[in-house]
């Protein structure tokens, strides 16, 4: 059996020219041993983007493995629809005691999509239902450049012309505000002379259309999609007062950023951010499961409550809603980061990175290095001077990531940005060696 012929005969991969994927050399994966990934001929990779920014505590772990064993002789999934389970019980306990602390509870799905799409559609019913004097509250705020997930509300939500663009017509309006992209400000100015202009700008946006606006979302502290494109101190201070003073709710999209990627627990703590929904997802399960929560304020679920009749109730869930596997994976990998003082112990691992991560000036396609916490992207420019980018059809990042490949390394980049992010638990000279291998793949194909 060729498995490589099966795949490229019957699956259609995500994000994925598959003109150029049947005629390339791809990787299957068999097996993976803590931060390394192993394919089916036996080579060994260093996983530098934790399996797509999920991957916390490595593959294979026994304590996550052994928590899903025990789970899977007991009951692998029943309804959330009726019906409660022991482990969703306390993740959402779990959850809550881990998050800002005015939020209170806790809507399982599926996905980051799903989580996004439930935080819209709550947002929008909760001005609904709050009242006749609210009853324009409709539209949404986000962020350009944003990333919120694939379905068609998050889309709509999401500003990458690459991704988005082509499903307009199908998209509902929104309002935009500017999101920081220092390197390439939008205002032409240099931080922190500029005053977060940026900051000031989206402030008179959201006051302006606070009468027709019922939530604002955003990737806090860090836009991941987009390019690893990291804010500058104060502006999400700046978001959040406009949104409170102007009643309308803030929606942090922690899809990316929650459990320990940026250093804290969640985004929101780098700047006390009291979010009124939390959307949270990939590392939820440590990278083991596909699970998803949107967590809200009491006030936000009190605004759903009433007599059946009087049709409050909000009308949405997955069918594999709060499953059993996943959450009892969640509920262990929430356990190991209080075990192992997880958020403590890599804070030199993180002073380390961004030592080395510094060094990577010195390259000459290297325009802009940025990080917060365990996740960075090195965006490539051709000309440092004037920051022309590549153009598209040279796929300079997908090069990079090839010649990281053939090296032992899997990366990915997201457009002309290389981005690295290791499993949190990357031990400090597996982390050089990976960091090495990029810094020698971005070298090569420097002409
Ligand atoms: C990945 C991501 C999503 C979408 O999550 P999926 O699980 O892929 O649907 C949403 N928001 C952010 C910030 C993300 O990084």
């Amino acid at each position: 059996m060729d498995i490589e012929k099966l795949d490229r005969e019957f699956v259609w991969h995500p994000f994925t020219q598959m003109l150029n994927w049947e005629s390339e050399q791809n990787i299957i994966i068999e097996r993976g041993e803590g931060v390394h990934l192993y394919d089916i001929n036996g080579n060994k990779y260093i996983d530098g983007i934790s399996s797509l920014w999920v991957n916390i505590f490595g593959h294979n772990n026994k304590e996550l493995n052994d928590a899903i064993k025990e789970q899977i002789d007991k009951i692998s999934h029943s309804t959330l629809l009726g019906l409660a389970n022991v482990p969703s019980i306390i993740l959402a306990q779990k959850l809550i005691e881990i998050a800002p602390k005015n939020l209170k509870k806790v809507f399982y799905s599926d996905s980051g999509s799903t989580s996004v799409e439930i935080a819209l559609k709550v947002a929008f019913q909760y001005f609904k239902q709050k009242g006749v004097k609210f009853r324009n509250k409709k539209k949404i705020i986000a962020a350009t450049s944003a990333y919120h997930g694939d379905t068609l509300g998050s889309v709509s939500v999401g500003g990458i012309e690459l991704f988005h663009s082509i499903y307009k017509p199908l998209l509902f309006d929104t309002i935009r505000i500017v999101y920081p992209y220092c390197y390439r400000c939008p205002f032409d100015l240099v931080h922190p002379n500029c005053e977060l202009r940026c900051a000031v700008e989206a402030e008179k946006i959201i006051g302006f259309h606070a009468d027709e606006s019922c939530a604002l979302i955003i990737e806090p502290m860090v836009q991941g999609a987009s390019g690893i494109i990291t804010m500058p101190a104060g502006y999400m201070k700046k978001i959040e007062r406009a949104c409170k003073d102007n009643d309308v709710l803030l929606i942090l999209d922690e899809v990316a950023t929650g459990f320990g990627r940026t250093g804290k627990m969640f985004a929101a703590f780098h700047e006390d951010i009291h979010p009124d929904a939390m959307c949270v997802a990939k590392g939820i399960t440590g990278g083991y499961l596909p699970m998803a929560a949107t967590l809200f304020t009491k006030e936000i679920y009190d605004g759903f409550l009433g007599n059946y009749e009087d049709n409050k109730t909000f009308f949405h869930g997955h069918t594999y809603t709060g499953n059993q596997l996943a959450a009892s994976a969640a509920v262990k990998s929430i356990e190991l980061f209080k075990k192992y003082n997880l958020l403590y112990e890599i804070k030199p691992l993180i002073s380390h990175f961004e030592k080395i991560l510094e060094e990577f000036k010195f390259l000459d396609v290297v325009g802009d290095i940025r990080n917060i916490g365990l996740m960075a992207g090195l965006e490539l420019v051709k000309d440092k001077q004037t920051k022309e980018a590549f153009e598209q059809k040279e796929r300079i990042g997908h090069k990079v990531i090839l010649k990281a490949r053939d090296m032992g390394v899997i990366i990915r980049s997201l457009g002309d940005t290389v981005v690295i992010m290791p499993p949190l638990v990357i031990d400090k000279q597996t982390l050089d060696t990976l960091l090495s291998v990029v810094y020698d793949s971005i070298k090569s194909i420097q002409s």
